[in-house]
């Protein structure tokens, strides 16, 4: 096929550095600002940022229930970080009137590993990626990061906090990376890194999609 479109949801957070992530791995990139920008899209990517400021934004931009439509219909999604939040079916500790738009099966905590560690780095194992012979540890950058704190039976589980990679081992074996079908949603942030290969994953799921009768 030729490459995909994938939209990078561009109310708010961190949208440079997941286009030119995307454009590295071969894909072409579109702004999402207004629901006409979401026709004919490939997949999409919901940065980093703040969710109860997204969330808004979604409603201001008339954006919220076309964005959740065309999830539900399958459109091939990605969330880091902020972007995990908004796909989740609940959230803890948000605001009341905060919006999500449901197209994973998932509780996420939001800020959830606390005051003392808002910002810290891990390697992690990533299903389907470090499983691979030769690969490395994708480099998990977590700045005020939710976790999954439950998992539906549809979900699967792409990586978790490794032992010790937070102070007392805290946040042991919290789930930071999950898939269900076209969706897919992290804890960290893949795009400060430099290392284009969870942006890959995501670029190739979304061809599967494409070439799948
Ligand atoms: N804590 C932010 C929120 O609640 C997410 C942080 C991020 O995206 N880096 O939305």
């Amino acid at each position: 096929m030729t490459d995909p479109t994938i939209g990078v949801l561009a109310v708010q957070g961190d949208v440079r550095e997941h286009v030119a992530a995307l454009r590295q791995v071969g894909a072409q990139t579109r702004p999402v600002r207004r629901a006409a920008e979401l026709d004919g899209l490939d997949g999409i990517v919901l940065p980093g940022g703040e969710s109860t400021t997204m969330s808004k934004l979604l409603d201001v931009f008339e954006l919220y229930e076309p964005l959740r439509g065309a999830l539900a219909d399958g459109l091939p999604a990605y969330g880091s970080c902020a972007g995990m939040i908004m796909l989740a079916s609940q959230i803890l500790d948000t605001r009341a009137d905060a919006r999500h738009l449901d197209a994973l099966d998932v509780t996420v905590r939001r800020n959830a590993f606390g005051r003392q560690v808002e910002s810290f780095e891990a390697d992690l194992d990533f299903v389907g990626i470090t499983d691979r012979p030769g690969e490395p540890p994708v480099r998990g950058v977590f700045i005020r990061a939710p976790w999954v704190e439950e998992a539906g039976p549809r979900v699967e589980v792409l990586a978790r906090v490794p032992d010790g990679a937070t102070p007392g081992g805290a946040a042991d074996g919290r789930i930071v990376a999950v898939r269900q079908g076209r969706v897919v949603a992290t804890s960290f942030h893949p795009e400060v890194t430099g290392d284009l290969r969870v942006h890959g994953y995501f670029v190739d799921l979304v061809r599967e999609v494409n070439s799948s009768p």
